[in-house]
C-alpha cells in the first residue's frame, strides 16, 4: 500500500480528524528515519511537518529564494542576546534538505562518555553500528573522493599536513554529485541523500502519510497517555495558521521536531511542571569562522562544502589541574555563496569593494564547537511561542572559540592567504600570522563574534531519573505511556562531530522501543 504526501492546499475542510497507529511530529533526520522504520514494520504512520513540501522542481539555486523556503525564519532567528543565529529547517525533510551531508558515526570515545558519565544504555556501539551499516547503504555514505575536493578543501588538506594536524576526507551522503555547490539551497540533482530523497519516499512507499504545512500544537492527555493532537494547517504564504485544523488520533506519538523545537513543544504542552529538566542542558555547536584572501582562485561556492576535516582538535585538551589548553572543535572548509559572503565579512566602503572585487580568491574556514558540557545553556518558550535560547558562553567556551580562531588564522596563512579577516564585529584584519592578541580581546558575546548554530541538541536529555532527565533509554517521556522523543534533544552532550548520523542511529533504537511498546 502506498501512502501519500498531503499539503496545506489539499486540506480544505475547516476541521478534519485522521487516525494512525503512530503520529510523528517533524520530518527531519529524526522523524523521517523513525517513520521509515515503523512503516517497514507494518505500522500505519502519519508524519506532520510544519513547513512546506519542496522538491527538485522548486530548487532554483538562488540563495535568497531557497533560504526563504527551506530555512526556518530565513536563518535570522537568534539566541535571546542576539548573538548567535539558530539555523534549522522548515520543510519536508527538515535541515537535511539544506545540510552539507557530512555523515560521521559518533566517535567511540563520545559513546563511552555518554555511558559512563550520563548512564546511557542501549545506545552504544553494539546497538548503533548495525543501524549505521544499513544506513551507509541507504544514504550511499562514502569518504569524499579527490574529484570532490574543491580548492579550499585541497588547501585545508595540504595545510593540515604542513602543520602536522590529523585529518581525513569527510564521509558524505551523496550519489552522483555534480559539484554545483548548491547544497544549502536544496540539491536540484537529488544527489545529496537528504531525508527528502531517502527515508521520506521510502516511508511513503510503505504506506506512510505525510502532512506538510501542518503544525502540531496541543496534546490532549489523560492519565499519562496522549489521546489526540490538535494541529493548525499553516498558510504557507504568511507562515501563519490558516484557520483550518487537523486532529490526529493515534496510539503512539513521537516528537521529532528537532533540537530547537521539541523541548519548546513539550514546554508549551505544560510538561515542565512534572519534568524540571525539560529545556535544560541545551547546546548547539556554535561556529566561528575566518576568511583569507589568496593569490589564486578558490571559488568557495562550488563543489561540496566539506571534503576534508581537521580532526586534530576534536576533543578539548585540559591539563592536570583541569585548565583548558586547546581544541574542542572540528575545523573545516567553509562554503558560502557570494551574497552571504558579502554579508558576513565585517568590512565597509572601499575595503568590502576590494575583497568582493576578488570574490573568487576569497577562502574561508569554519569550526563546529563541541560545547563544553559544564557550560551548556537552556531552551524555553518565548512569548510568541518560538524557541528561547539562552546560552552563557562561559569562560572555557570563550577560550575554545578563541583557540579555534587562532588555529583558523594559522591554517589560512599556512596555505598562502595574503590577508586574514576574522568573522567578528570588530574589523580584525591580519597580514601576517605573528600577533594574534587581537583575538584575545574579541568579546565572545552578542555583537562580538559572528556566530551561527546549525547543530542543536539537548533540552530533553535521556536518563533514568525524571528529576534530571526527560526521556528514558526507550526514548519514552517519563510519566507517559505513549509519548516518545526521537531527535538530538535527547543527547546528553553534543556528539563531537556533525550530528545527523547519530540522530538517525538513535532513531533506529527509538523505533524498536516504539514497536515493542505498541
Ligand atoms: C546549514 C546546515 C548545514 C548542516 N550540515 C550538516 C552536515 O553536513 N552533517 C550533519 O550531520 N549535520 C548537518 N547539519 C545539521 C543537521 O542537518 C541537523 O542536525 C539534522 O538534520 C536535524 O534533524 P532533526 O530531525 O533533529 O531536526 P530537523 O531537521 O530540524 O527536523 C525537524 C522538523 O520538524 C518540523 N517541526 C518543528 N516543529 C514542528 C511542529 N510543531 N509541528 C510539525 N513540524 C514541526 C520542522 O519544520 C523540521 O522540518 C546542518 C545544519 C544546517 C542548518
Amino acid at each position: 500500500m502506498s501512502g501519500h504526501i498531503y499539503q496545506g492546499k489539499d486540506l480544505t475542510e475547516t476541521t478534519q480528524t485522521i487516525q494512525a497507529d503512530v503520529c510523528i511530529i517533524g520530518s527531519g533526520c529524526g522523524g523521517a528515519t523513525v517513520a521509515k522504520q515503523l512503516a517497514a514494520a507494518g505500522k500505519d504512520v502519519v508524519i506532520l511537518e510544519r513547513g512546506g513540501y519542496y522538491t527538485e522542481a522548486d530548487f532554483d539555486q538562488d540563495e535568497l529564494n531557497m533560504n526563504g523556503k527551506l530555512s526556518n525564519n530565513r536563518s535570522l532567528k537568534s539566541s535571546t542576546d542576539g548573538g548567535t543565529l539558530l539555523l534549522s529547517g522548515n520543510n519536508v525533510g527538515g535541515a537535511s534538505v539544506h545540510y552539507w551531508a557530512d555523515t560521521y558515526r559518533t566517535p567511540d570515545d563520545r559513546l563511552a562518555h555518554w555511558a559512563q558519565r550520563y548512564g546511557l544504555s542501549g545506545h552504544g556501539l553494539a546497538e548503533l553500528s548495525p543501524a549505521w551499516n544499513e544506513l551507509d547503504g541507504v544514504l550511499n555514505v562514502h569518504r569524499a573522493d579527490e574529484e570532490h575536493h574543491n580548492r579550499m578543501n585541497q588547501l585545508l588538506r595540504d595545510g593540515a599536513k604542513k602543520l602536522g594536524w590529523a585529518g581525513n576526507a569527510v564521509p558524505q551522503a551523496r550519489k552522483g554529485c555534480v559539484k554545483s555547490g548548491h547544497c544549502m539551497q536544496g540539491c536540484l540533482y537529488a544527489a545529496k541523500q537528504s531525508q527528502l530523497v531517502t527515508h521520506i519516499p521510502q516511508a511513503v512507499a510503505l504506506g506512510a502519510r505525510l502532512y506538510a504545512d501542518v503544525r502540531a500544537g496541543t496534546l490532549e492527555m489523560q492519565q499519562g497517555k496522549v489521546q489526540r493532537l490538535q494541529c493548525d494547517v499553516m498558510d504557507r504564504a504568511t507562515n501563519r495558521p490558516s484557520g483550518r485544523r487537523l486532529t490526529v488520533q493515534a496510539r503512539q506519538f513521537v516528537v521529532a521536531a528537532g533540537g530547537y523545537y521539541s523541548a519548546p513543544f513539550l514546554i508549551a504542552n505544560g510538561l515542565q511542571a512534572q519534568l524540571p529538566a525539560l529545556g535544560q542542558h541545551f547546546g548547539m555547536n556554535p561556529t566561528a569562522w575566518a576568511f583569507g584572501l589568496y593569490d589564486e582562485d578558490i571559488v568557495l561556492w562550488r563543489n561540496i562544502p566539506a571534503a576534508f576535516g581537521v580532526e586534530e582538535f576534536r576533543l578539548a585538551r585540559f591539563d592536570a589541574a583541569h585548565q583548558y589548553q586547546e581544541g574542542g572543535y572540528l575545523l573545516m572548509a567553509n562554503q558560502v555563496q557570494p551574497g552571504s559572503l558579502a554579508g558576513t565579512m565585517p568590512l565597509v566602503g572601499d575595503e568590502i569593494g576590494e575583497w568582493m572585487g576578488q570574490a573568487r580568491r576569497i577562502g574561508s574556514t569554519i569550526i563546529w564547537l563541541d560545547d563544553y558540557e559544564e557550560e551548556l545553556g537552556t531552551i524555553g518558550l518565548a512569548s510568541d511561542g518560538s524557541p528561547k535560547v539562552d546560552y552563557p558562553y562561559g569562560p572555557v567556551t570563550q577560550a575554545m572559540l578563541r583557540d579555534a580562531l587562532k588555529k583558523q588564522v594559522a591554517m589560512l596563512f599556512a596555505t598562502g592567504a595574503r590577508k586574514v579577516l576574522i568573522g567578528s564585529a570588530q574589523r580584525i584584519l591580519l597580514d601576517q600570522p605573528g600577533d594574534l592578541s587581537a583575538i584575545d580581546r574579541i568579546p565572545v558575546s552578542a555583537g562580538g563574534l559572528f556566530m551561527a548554530a546549525p547543530h542543536p541538541f539537548g533540552g530533553c536529555r535521556m536518563g533514568t531519573d525524571p528529576k534530571t532527565s526527560v526521556v528514558g533509554m526507550d526514548h519514552r517521556v517519563h510519566g507517559f505511556s505513549n509519548l516518545f522523543v526521537a531527535d538530538p534533544s535527547v543527547f546528553p552532550t553534543g556528539p563531537s562531530v556533525d550530528p545527523s548520523f547519530t540522530i538517525m542511529a538513535f532513531s533506529y533504537v527509538a523505533a524498536r522501543h516504539i514497536l515493542a511498546a505498541a
